[in-house]
């Protein structure tokens, strides 16, 4: 790293996990590299759990689930949660910095990624205080007479939560807090790219909670068996999971023998329908802004523009200037806001669908490559492709880079056929100077979310979930709160 990013902040997270409250290292003391994206170096090192870890990680979340009464004393999880969001706070700017350093985010953007899920550590902390446990459903008729039944939430049991490298300590905790406050345990896989925001929040809840042992682990690894191991794990009630949806897929599978609950969260290639009637100079910099900030590796990005034929050209110039004044640099210099991508291996990935694109008809409007002026760090210049064929790979296949793709439509229904023409169905965004037309459209789109002139669909008050081939079940809301929990319904004497 250059000294000014030393200066700056990058900073390595502790190397050691969480396992049944004891913070340590693997067996043999295996570790591997953690690399700053911006400067190609090595920052730190993390724990290479292994296998065995993993299963020791789970007899402990089950213990913790089967002999202590975690999932029965709601004050004390209350209690153990408030804590962990009180310690959270004390660590922010830490956290911040080692956020930075793993994931390259600049530190311009940054507050959704840290404040935001500090403040849902509170926020779920107080939906579960208040949330009713105990629901009378009334009395029913039944051939022995009449019955009252009570539904009764309870915990699913031990929570397996694996996470994606582009948002870790916001997804590590939007996986896992909505479960220990339910009352579940929890076995929390970080993604190897970036381990330390979890092994983070696991010092944090081994030496600035009470959460007892067993009932809150962290295991890391460079190994896909790892969370392999997780998701087939006999143990486990239920796995949470974010990720790609070639991942999902496995995941889904390795449950299906002991018919593990799965809730997904996957990919997305999300359109932006932008109507013939919308303002252009309003919805298209912020378009161009969306795919940019976090370098493009946003699973609700819609990604490919949908511009009317009538005036094709007029959209494209205002995504040109959007997208060739959007800085692009160090993630430590306030004012940037796109960094680089998390590694050459993404990055190489990405130039490759870019080419793909051009190969395959696409017109390349600006960027394409590596900024000049940024060479050392694993950074990708804005890139718009116009003309695209919608059937085409770059149509079809997520992305993960600032890159938008465009093709023009003749008329809505046009529009919407081609923003339904994919496995996904994650988010999408509709423009327009009418917002009952707006909403028609946003209504015909197969997607499970979908925001209208800028407005976001995206807030912890509001269920979030893909259709199709990118998810089941629910995050945030009242839904994404009772994922977590099963009903037993009881039937008694009146
Ligand atoms: P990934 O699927 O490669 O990895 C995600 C996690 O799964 C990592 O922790 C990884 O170690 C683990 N894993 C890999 N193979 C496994 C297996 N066979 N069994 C169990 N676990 C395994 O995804 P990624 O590259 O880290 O993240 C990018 C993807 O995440 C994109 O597709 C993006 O759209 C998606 N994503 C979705 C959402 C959402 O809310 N829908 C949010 C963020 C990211």
């Amino acid at each position: 790293m250059t000294a000014v990013q030393a200066e700056q902040g990058v900073l390595a997270g502790d190397p050691r996990m969480l396992i049944d409250g004891e913070l340590v290292q693997t067996a043999g003391g295996a570790t591997f590299d953690v690399v700053h994206p911006a400067s190609e170096q090595v920052a730190g090192q993390a724990a290479d759990g292994t296998v065995d870890d993993m299963g020791r990680a789970v007899a402990a979340a089950r213990r913790a689930f089967d002999e202590t009464d975690w999932s029965r004393d709601l004050d004390f999880r209350v209690h153990c949660l408030t804590q962990l969001h009180e310690a959270l706070e004390r660590n922010k700017e830490h956290l911040r910095r080692v956020l930075i350093t793993e994931v390259g985010c600049p530190v311009s953007v940054t507050g959704s990624q840290i404040e935001s899920p500090i403040e849902e550590v509170k926020h779920w902390t107080e939906h579960g205080r208040k949330f009713e446990y105990l629901v009378d459903n009334g009395v029913h008729d039944t051939p022995l007479g009449p019955a009252r039944r009570k539904l009764h939430y309870e915990a699913v049991g031990v929570v397996g939560a694996i996470t994606p490298w582009n948002v870790p300590f916001y997804l590590n905790i939007a996986e896992t807090v909505p479960a220990l406050i339910a009352g579940n345990t929890v076995v929390l896989k970080p993604a190897q790219l970036t381990p330390w925001s979890g092994s983070e929040y696991g010092r944090i809840v081994a030496e600035e909670t009470d959460i007892p042992a067993g009932v809150f682990n962290v295991v890391t690894s460079n190994a896909n068996e790892v969370g392999a191991a997780l998701s087939a794990d006999p143990r486990v009630d239920m796995i949470t999971f974010t990720g790609s949806t070639a991942t999902g897929r496995a995941i889904l599978a390795a449950g299906a023998s002991t018919v593990k609950k799965t809730l997904l969260e996957l990919g997305g290639k999300s359109a932006h329908i932008v109507l013939d009637d919308a303002d252009f100079s309003a919805s298209l910099p912020l378009a161009a802004m969306m795919a940019c900030v976090m370098s493009g590796q946003s699973c609700i990005l819609p990604s490919r523009i949908l511009l009317p034929r009538s005036r094709y050209e007029e959209g494209l110039a205002i995504l040109k200037a959007s997208m060739e004044n959007f800085p692009v640099g160090d993630p430590w210099t306030p004012g940037v806001m796109q960094g680089p991508q998390i590694s050459e291996t993404q990055r190489q990935k990405v130039l490759g669908l870019i080419q793909s694109g051009i190969d395959s008809g696409a017109r390349l409007i600006t960027g394409g490559g590596v900024p000049e002026n940024l060479p050392v760090g694993y950074f990708t210049q804005p890139t718009l492709l116009a003309d695209v064929d919608p059937d085409s790979q770059i149509a079809q296949e997520e992305i993960f880079g600032p890159v938008l793709t465009v093709t023009p439509y003749d008329d809505d229904d046009h529009a919407v056929a081609i923003a339904n023409n994919s496995i996904y169905g994650l988010s999408g965004e509709v423009s327009s100077a009418d917002v009952d037309r707006a909403f028609a459209v946003a209504t015909r789109m197969r997607t499970g979310n979908v925001t209208i002139n800028a407005k976001s669909h995206f807030g912890i008050d509001s269920p979030f979930g893909g259709t199709k081939q990118s998810g089941l079940g629910y995050r945030n809301g009242a839904e994404g709160f009772k994922e977590y929990l099963a009903i037993k319904t009881i039937g008694m004497p009146e």
